[in-house]
């Protein structure tokens, strides 16, 4: 246990909530660092004390991450330098990979020890299909770039995975609603902590739920695949077509509302028509 680390850079995956979940060999690798690259030192300093253990810790975030790189890569030359992000796996929606592809670079040692991350988690609870996923990290906070990266994402013929805030998702829902049409999906809460939820239903169903209360803690959306839903109705076809024909002329909001509802382009021509 006390044998010392051979130099290099050791990726170490931190509990999402309940600290009981990091591995032994997190909290070995942690114990025997000659340096620990954090986000908040505050929050690594919890995680040691409830191993028992003080070791030197230096930040390593996104505001200085391009400063303090080159002198943390040059440390693995020495010293086994382990990063760890405030909670779950590094690099997953956190900083990290740059540090990985320059430390591989000056020929150090890099090595991982695999622990809890929120996504993987979320998909453990939501009951949604499994064998293919994309994980999205944040959808974007502004309404144009946020509808935008759905609408990128809306062809993936698998599960999506989003991060995401409280008092942002209701709108996230919404969003997600209108640009993937009502699959079935998931919001996944608190895991592992004392207030663990998930709440299952379509994303209409979960959007006007949580459209005037958002919920507190931290939050992962899961969608599942298209048409694993019912097909949209005429109420939810008119509603994406009066929608889309606010900035678009009603042959390419027919156009769009089709793709994105996979109903026929003609039914969704001649209802705009309807609409106009
Ligand atoms: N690296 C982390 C991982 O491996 O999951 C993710 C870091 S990212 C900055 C933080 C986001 O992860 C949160 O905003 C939330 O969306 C999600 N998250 C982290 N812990 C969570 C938990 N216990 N329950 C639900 N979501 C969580």
């Amino acid at each position: 246990m006390d044998e010392k680390l051979e130099p290099g850079l050791y990726i170490v995956a931190t509990p999402i909530g309940n600290l009981s979940d990091l591995s032994a060999r997190a909290a070995a690798i942690l114990s025997r660092a000659d340096l620990i690259a954090v986000e908040d030192s505050r929050v690594t300093a919890k995680l040691l004390r409830h191993i028992g253990v003080k070791r030197p810790m230096t930040p390593y975030h996104d505001h200085n991450a391009e400063s303090v790189r080159p002198a943390l890569v040059a440390a693995m030359r020495e010293k086994a330098v382990a990063l760890v992000s405030d909670a779950g796996t590094p690099l997953i929606s956190d900083p990290g990979y740059k540090l990985v592809r320059d430390a591989r670079a000056a020929g150090a040692k890099v090595t991982t020890i695999p622990g809890p991350s929120a996504v993987i988690a979320a998909l453990t609870l939501a009951g949604l299909p499994t064998d293919k996923f994309a994980f999205l990290g944040f959808l974007p906070a502004k309404a144009k770039a946020r509808g935008e990266a759905i609408a990128e994402a809306a062809a993936f013929p698998g599960t999506l995975v989003f991060y995401e805030s409280g008092p942002r998702l209701g709108a996230a829902l919404a969003a997600l609603r209108l640009g993937l049409g009502d699959r079935d999906a998931a919001v996944a809460r608190e895991i592992s902590k004392k207030f663990e939820e998930c709440v299952t239903g379509s994303l209409a169903e979960l959007a006007e739920r949580y459209a005037e209360a958002p919920p507190k803690g931290e939050i992962v959306i899961v969608v599942g695949p298209p048409g694993a839903a019912e097909p949209p109705g005429e109420q939810e076809i008119d509603a994406s077509l009066a929608d889309a024909m606010r900035t678009l002329s009603p042959s390419r909001a027919a156009a769009e509302v089709a793709r994105r509802l996979g109903v026929p382009k003609r039914l969704a021509y001649e209802r705009a028509q309807r609409l106009k």
